[in-house]
């Protein structure tokens, strides 16, 4: 199966700080991008549960945080 990839290149550039990049979004592997999962609450009867990992939207985003920090040796 292909796998795209994203690089980060990690450069500082002007004042250090805290830099943050989200991801393009991606199907979530938990429900396989239905969003929403079938639970029987009767018998006979189902009912609709959102995801808990996408909470229903069938995708998920991973939100990737640098910290620049001054190297104190
Ligand atoms: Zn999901």
């Amino acid at each position: 199966m292909s796998k795209k990839k994203e690089l980060i290149i990690l450069e500082p550039d002007g004042r250090i700080r805290k830099e943050a990049f989200m991801t393009a979004p991606m199907v979530c592997p938990y429900c396989n991008g239905r969003g929403c999962f079938m639970e029987p609450l009767l018998p006979g009867v189902d009912v609709k549960k959102d995801c808990p990992d996408c909470k229903g939207t069938g995708e998920v985003v991973a939100m990737v945080t640098i910290d620049w920090k001054p190297n104190i040796k």
